[in-house]
């Protein structure tokens, strides 16, 4: 019996700097499993140079996962390798596959500078030269004196790079590419080419560096035995790159290992040219939907709802794409704050977890709430999870036929007792439609589970049944028994 899987992304920007992650994640792996997720992504486990303030994206050793003393601590934000481990193992004991946080665009915090000569670009358009070329003093000399070459002798050095953005030398910030370098061909063309992110810049062209990133890689699959990877950036890494490293992971580990990518984009054709450049071998974050729910939630009830999945991945490719409502970077206070209204965050819950397409990703800052901004949790996410993972199942019949009250109904499977479920929603007023669930739920009641719509609603013999919703929020409606067994097992918040 095949169930749905969901993935849930387990760290939000503000967790606090204690060191106790990873004992979380040990501790609730039962919990987290019970709730309905089946993968989880964690954070970069690796010193990043912020040493243990580092939520991990400013990567500095990725052979040191809270063991060695480097940038002021042993352990990382989120406690020590023992503990990472342990955690990994505990989900995994639950039947959580783990995703790990792949980074490997740029390093940070490099433990000494060389003179390397340069040509400054233009930021708008970094293949444009500005100037002549000159000496700049490049922070490109990773020499990991704390870990003294266990595990790996690799040091980085400035040929393994293809530029960085300040010069020491001169205290001065540009996007300064290296002589002799060129930036990756095939990749997103933003600001003319956007191989430059931050940091020292990986050549991933260049032979050693291809080598030691999949020795590295093989090295962290034999120590952690993770289920798959969440890769970061990958729109500023070559596009051949992760394709070629996923397959020798995969040969490596000899099983199917997941994969799901952040590219982003709003531009679903960017994400389909970068799927075709994998060979569909990995899933992607469907930023584009992301940004239609942010569209739909500002738009004063005036989003046209029929179209919301027009020019997503979701749409478009649903076997690779993985939706979801918010992450740690569109956080508040973060580089691509985008968050979604709070009034929002139901409906959009309910699209990505409910309907057929994609692998959904649930965010812990909506799951848990972010203290750091008295932001509360996600009303009712709880329920929408263990809906999708007992009663979302069977054929799905569409209603996204008006600008603002749209719905689809699951009309259930033999498998899955009790499943079938009616998912009405609007972005504007209040309003009903008839759905179709299914003639075999005939003289059914069903209830509705966010709580908006206090009366039952019973099947019609002909399987059709009208549905309410009021304004501004989503009905999701579930067959009795289905009801009584989620309010005996999620307590009402
Ligand atoms: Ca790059």
């Amino acid at each position: 019996m095949e169930n749905n899987h969901t993935m849930m992304q387990y760290f939000e920007w503000y967790l606090p700097e204690n060191g106790l992650h990873w004992r979380r994640c040990a501790a609730q792996a039962g919990k987290i499993r019970e709730a309905g997720v089946d993968m989880v992504w964690l954070p970069p486990a690796y010193k990043g140079a912020a040493g243990s303030k580092s939520v991990g994206y400013d990567v500095y050793d990725t052979y040191d996962l809270g063991e060695f003393d480097q940038k002021g601590s042993i352990r990382t934000k989120y406690g020590t390798r023992e503990e990472y481990l342990e955690a990994v193992r505990s989900l995994q004991t639950q039947g959580v596959r783990v995703l790990a946080d792949i980074v490997l665009n740029h390093r940070m915090g490099a433990d000494g500078t060389e003179t390397v000569l340069a040509e400054e670009m233009l930021n708008t358009d970094r293949n444009q030269e500005v100037g002549e070329d000159r000496q700049i003093t490049a922070w490109t000399r990773f020499d990991f004196p704390g870990r003294g070459g266990k595990y790996s002798a690799f040091q980085w050095r400035a040929r393994h790079f293809s530029g960085t953005d300040w010069d020491e030398g001169g205290k001065r910030k540009g996007i300064f590419r290296f002589a002799g370098k060129n930036w990756e061909r095939k990749i997103d063309q933003e600001n003319g080419n956007y191989d430059y992110l931050m940091g020292a810049d990986l050549d991933t062209d260049q032979p050693e560096v291809v080598k030691e990133t999949a020795d590295w890689g093989k090295w962290y699959l034999d120590t952690v035995h993770m289920d798959g990877f969440r890769l970061d950036a990958v729109k500023h890494i070559g596009f051949d790159f992760y394709r070629e490293w996923l397959k020798t992971m995969r040969a490596h580990a000899g099983r199917e290992l997941f994969a799901v990518g952040e590219y982003w984009s709003k531009d679903v054709g960017r994400l389909k040219y970068y799927l075709d450049a994998l060979e569909n071998s990995l899933y992607l974050f469907d930023v584009p939907l992301h940004f239609h729910f942010l569209e739909a939630a500002t738009s004063d009830g005036n989003y046209d709802m029929s179209r919301l999945y027009e020019n997503t991945l979701t749409g478009l490719d649903p076997a690779h794409a993985a939706p979801f409502v918010d992450n740690h970077d569109t956080q508040p206070g973060q580089a691509l704050y985008s968050f979604i209204p709070a009034w929002f965050k139901p409906i959009a819950y309910a699209l990505i977890l409910l309907r057929e397409s994609g692998l959904p990703c649930v965010f812990y800052g909506d799951y848990y709430g972010i203290p750091h901004d008295g932001i509360a949790p996600v009303r009712g996410l709880p329920y929408l999870m263990k809906i999708r993972e007992l009663y979302a199942y069977g054929k799905e019949n569409l209603y996204f036929d008006d600008a603002s009250v749209v719905g689809f109904t699951r009309e259930g499977d033999g498998q899955h007792t009790d499943s079938g479920t009616a998912v009405l929603l609007t972005d504007s007023t209040a309003g009903s439609k008839r759905m179709y669930v299914g003639r075999h739920h005939a003289g059914k009641c069903m209830t509705d589970v966010m709580g908006g719509i206090p009366e039952t609603v019973t099947v019609g013999d002909d399987g059709w049944a009208w549905f309410r919703v009021n304004g501004g929020s989503v009905s999701v409606w579930v067959f009795q028994k289905a009801w009584e067994r989620l309010y005996t097992e999620i307590p009402v918040s």
